[in-house]
């Protein structure tokens, strides 16, 4: 067996030691003789699985009691509608941050249901950094205010949390929750696909404030009403259990692991090698302003793109894939998620060095 060191944006690279446990557990869990995968969702066994899988998310992220842990499916995309559907709440118009792809694609869903004011954008330097808070233009009467705490295609991460008065603060925070810490009680609703930090696509999680529940506009879907799927246990129907599995062995690895505080020690650790190195070096660059980088996924360029093809080539030739950028913006793109072991990016910064030493 070889495994390589897989740099996808998402689905991405899980802890080895979950894949290892899923791989002894998936002919008979824990003496019932059945698969995860094989159990009613109404079951004992798997309602003791979801309810430690939530309760360690809870522990890890430090969830306040009046927010619900709502473990779901259609990926962030269908947050996108979720949101507005649900907070709008009589209210004309939501704030929106404008940071690149994914906050565009929000945007782009959310103006279905409502009108949407582009509180700050940073469109003007090709989404190149995070607007600071004194140019935002908020909007007092807004429903609530919607932004995008990690770019995964432009590289930009807020490492600041918005100051939005009263208005509810809503974070897509799919590539990058879990990384470090965060002050959830500063949140209206948080919302993540799972595919990078969590497990496996399928599962996408939503931690909202009571208060903001019971008010869907009434064409709300009720699989996408937050107070139906808070009534049901999120349970509304199947959810997808096998993908609630892994998550669950996931927060058991990082509670193991010493916690959020640890894993963001180790994250820093991890993307400082490589920024350090793309910040020394005249053959690759980092697009990104420097206090905006994210700590997960590190787009990168070449100044020479006749190389890029020779780069990737070599790249996978010697165990590390999947580096290619967002076909939307080209060039290189290394997601290092939680998973991503620290050797996996001092190779990868190896290769860079070897590539540059021979046709620098
Ligand atoms: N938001 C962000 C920040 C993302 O990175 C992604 C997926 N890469 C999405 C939303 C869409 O997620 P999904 O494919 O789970 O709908």
């Amino acid at each position: 067996m070889t495994r390589i060191y897989n740099f996808a944006a998402g689905p991405a690279v899980l802890p080895e030691p979950v894949l290892e446990q899923a791989a002894g557990e998936m002919l008979d869990w824990h003496g019932s003789g059945v698969s995860v995968m094989e159990m009613s969702h109404r079951g004992k066994a798997f309602i003791g699985i979801a309810e430690q899988a939530e309760a360690d998310l809870r522990e890890l992220l430090a969830i306040p009691a009046n927010y619900k842990v709502l473990f779901l499916q259609g990926g962030a995309t269908l947050q996108f509608s979720a949101v507005p559907m649900n907070l709008l709440r009589g209210k004309k118009s939501a704030d929106y941050v404008n940071t690149g792809e994914w906050a565009k694609k929000a945007i782009k869903e959310a103006k279905r249901y409502g009108a949407v004011n582009i509180a700050a954008s940073s469109e003007d330097r090709n989404f190149s950094y995070a607007p600071p808070q004194a140019a935002w233009k908020l909007d007092p009467n807004a429903a609530y205010l919607h932004y995008t705490s990690n770019e995964t295609i432009g590289g930009v991460e807020f490492h600041w949390v918005p100051a939005t008065g009263s208005v509810p603060l809503v974070a897509d925070m799919s590539s990058h929750i879990l990384s470090r810490p965060i002050d959830v009680a500063r949140y209206g609703l948080i919302y993540a696909g799972a595919q990078k930090n969590i497990g496996p696509a399928g599962l996408t999680i939503v931690i909202v404030r009571d208060d903001l529940l019971g008010a869907a506009l009434p064409a709300t879907p009720s699989l996408l009403d937050y107070q139906v799927q808070a009534d049901n246990g999120w349970m509304f129907n199947t959810p997808p259990t096998y993908a609630v599995y892994i998550a669950g062995l996931v927060f058991k690895w990082l509670k193991k692991l010493g916690g959020l505080r640890k894993m963001e020690e180790i994250n820093r650790a991890k993307a400082n090698v490589l920024y350090e190195f793309l910040d020394q070096t005249e053959f690759y660059y980092s697009p990104v302003a420097k206090s905006d980088r994210s700590l997960m996924n590190v787009p990168f360029r070449l100044k020479n793109e006749t190389l890029d093809e020779e780069f990737l080539k070599q790249a996978k030739q010697s165990g590390l894939a999947e580096l290619k950028g967002h076909r939307s913006v080209g060039g290189m793109r290394a997601s290092i998620y939680n998973a991503m072991p620290a050797a996996g990016v001092k190779a990868l910064v190896g290769f860079m060095r070897d590539f540059q030493a021979k046709n620098g």
